[in-house]
């Protein structure tokens, strides 16, 4: 039939579309909540009691991407979900995007072409810090909190992508040809669904005591991203075994327990990430012209009726 061919073709596309994206909405999801639920006593309980908003947002940089394709932003945002180490063996990997940039140029590569994931997620960390910094000094503040949620969220989907490990590797669709061309296999896609089919009651909770503050952000992140790459020939193993889109995972199989694996890994890379930035956001100082003390609190539930007259100057 002609609706059931375009439904086809239309899924076809949002298939191509979604290619690379790193797990899907469901995994984002369910990692960032899991990262949340680990978070130590002594961060704010507001951050996990915006687990709902958190974990919408954890999702976001791919719905920039699939919502605004083929723009500058889409451009722009890709490569930071991404970081592939083959270009990068014995290198002594710059700590700054900028640094990275020139690298590129130097080495006659694209920063397409390598990825950016190690900044956006640098960079992102550093903005949750900034904002966790104003929740200390205004901690009634809700705009700051509200703040710290949107950062928290898009924190976690650059840190998750990384432990997808066919995010880390030039090898990200397949194995390339002998030309460097990606035979483009359908092999990520079935990868980024994998967290999103374990069984909703499977337990994937992380031990809070792994929820630590890295000791070095750069240097953690790209331990994450070398632990990911490791787990890339396992991967490879498995493509046999990988679930269809419309087959669910076994979490007693080997992909299942590979999946397990991932999911908690990202989980604990998120809560860390999160921990890091409370950590040094207590050593920020806030300069004396800024002041967020005074600031208007949204409407608080306010009664139905409506004032009798409108205040002066109101209108
Ligand atoms: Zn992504």
């Amino acid at each position: 039939m002609t609706l059931s061919k375009s439904a086809a073709v239309l899924m076809a596309a949002l298939l191509v579309a979604a290619a690379a994206q790193g797990w899907h909405d469901p995994g984002h999801q369910r990692t960032t909540r899991l990262a949340l639920a680990a978070l130590p006593e002594s961060m704010p309980s507001f951050l996990a009691d915006g687990a709902d908003t958190i974990a919408h947002l954890a999702f976001e940089p791919d719905v920039f991407r699939a919502l605004m394709d083929d723009t500058d932003l889409d451009r722009t945002e890709s490569p930071q979900h991404y970081f592939d180490l083959e270009h990068l063996e014995g290198v002594d990997i710059p700590t700054a995007r900028f640094d990275m940039l020139r690298w590129c140029g130097r080495n006659n590569l694209r920063p397409d072409q390598v990825g950016l994931a190690p900044y956006a997620i640098v960079e992102w960390t550093q903005r949750l810090t900034s904002a966790l910094a104003e929740h200390r000094a205004w901690p009634d503040n809700p705009h700051i909190r509200t703040k710290c949620l949107v950062y928290a969220g898009l924190l976690a989907h650059y840190a998750q992508d990384i432990c997808q490990p066919l995010h880390t590797t030039v090898h990200y669709d397949g194995r390339l040809d002998e030309a460097g061309r990606s035979p483009t296999s359908g092999i990520h896609q079935k990868v980024d669904a994998l967290i999103g089919k374990l069984p909703d009651d499977l337990d994937l909770a992380i031990d809070p005591v792994a929820a630590q503050p890295l000791d070095d952000l750069f240097a953690g992140i790209i331990a994450e991203i070398r632990s990911s790459h490791a787990r890339v020939d396992r991967l490879y193993e498995l493509e046999d075994q990988l679930p269809d889109p419309d087959e669910s995972l076994q979490a007693d199989s080997p992909v299942g327990r590979f999946a397990a694996e991932r999911a908690r890994a990202a989980a604990t890379f998120t809560a860390r990430l999160y921990a890091t930035a409370w950590r040094d956001s207590a050593s920020i100082e806030i300069p004396p012209w800024h002041d967020r003390s005074a600031e208007p609190s949204p409407p608080a539930t306010q009664p139905a009726a409506a004032p009798a007259t409108m205040p002066a100057g109101g209108g």
